[in-house]
């Protein structure tokens, strides 16, 4: 079976999974928190999201943050921007890369915006160029390709449209997300193989929600299809507004996990991985669809039984 034999992770639980918390993290929690998985070894976190405070009130302190974590080399430290006002906060904050998000849902789009998706990526024009003005790239993110509570099916023609647009503006890196947790590892492989023999020059990047109990098989399916970057969030901490139920991302130590067995390179270290999610639920104070973080890993458990094994002799 042809896989990847390097694979980058993502990790997104500081602003995907905190932002949907009933518990708002204080910016001490926050730095820690990032601090330590720029330690794990990853090259790409999402900080937070510059979103009205109101919006979204758990990243009202996304700003303080960005300026306060350890920035190591070659770590790529992002932010989710909405608008021209979040771009401005970026400036400020001194980041490097932000991202863009519309819904591949038409009529989710045309109730809420009054345009279409492909319109809202091309709205996008000023803050692409504001952004490469102050040396910050630009990438872009498309919720719920693979399905979306309002059509249910969405046509891969209309997500190429929104491809496109994005491409109109420069940006070349998009994630394709399915906030709504309805992926199946077949469509992520069809539509994968489709979206890369149409658009070679796209950085792809998948983001699952692990509503459905699908995230890493998805992102297996993703991997057969030759995709390497892959969105997790840590302790699987998050969820979604709009759908009911709602899981948050497939978790990161379930994924590194799985890597690791598979003898696949992520260059993170699984242990300070998992350190931070206890941490994390420490702090949350609930329990979270982490696998890893209830059953251990399957090379501790061969450990445990051996220790048994010699306790009898
Ligand atoms: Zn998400």
């Amino acid at each position: 079976m042809d896989l990847p034999k390097k694979v980058v992770l993502c990790e997104v639980g500081p602003r995907d999974g905190l932002q949907n918390e009933i518990k708002t993290l204080n910016v001490d929690e926050k730095i820690n928190l990032i601090n330590s998985i720029s330690e794990s070894g990853f090259k790409v976190i999402e900080v937070g999201s510059f979103m009205h405070p109101k919006a979204v009130p758990q990243m009202a302190t996304t700003d303080e943050v960005f300026k306060k974590i350890k920035k190591l080399d070659g770590v790529e430290y992002r932010a989710l921007i909405a608008n021209i006002k979040g771009l401005e906060r970026a400036v400020c904050c001194g980041a490097k890369k932000v991202k863009l998000n519309v819904s591949a849902s038409k009529a989710h789009n045309l109730v809420n915006l009054n345009r279409t998706p492909e319109e809202s990526v091309a709205s996008f024009k000023e803050i692409v160029t504001v952004a490469l003005s102050n040396n910050i790239s630009v990438s872009g993110s498309i919720s719920m390709p693979f399905g979306s509570p309002w059509e249910h099916e969405i046509p891969i023609s209309d997500v190429k449209k929104i491809v496109n647009a994005y491409l109109n503006e420069g940006i070349t890196e998009i994630s394709l997300s399915d906030t709504s947790g309805m992926a199946v590892p077949n469509q992520v492989y069809n539509f994968c193989v489709d979206m890369k023999t149409d658009f070679p020059a796209v950085k792809w990047i998948l983001h699952f929600h692990n509503t459905r109990g699908m995230g890493i098989a998805n992102i297996f399916a993703g991997m057969q299809a030759g995709i390497t970057w892959f969105d997790t969030s840590f302790a699987g901490v998050g969820g979604c507004p709009f759908v009911p139920g709602a899981s948050g991302n497939v978790s990161t130590e379930d994924v590194l996990h799985m890597l690791n067995e598979m003898n696949i390179e992520t260059g993170i270290n699984l242990d300070k991985v998992i350190n931070t999610s206890k941490h994390l639920i420490n702090i949350l104070k609930h329990t979270t669809d982490s696998y890893i973080l209830k059953a251990g890993k399957s090379k501790d458990l061969i450990r445990k039984l051996s220790s048994v094994q010699e306790s009898k002799q």
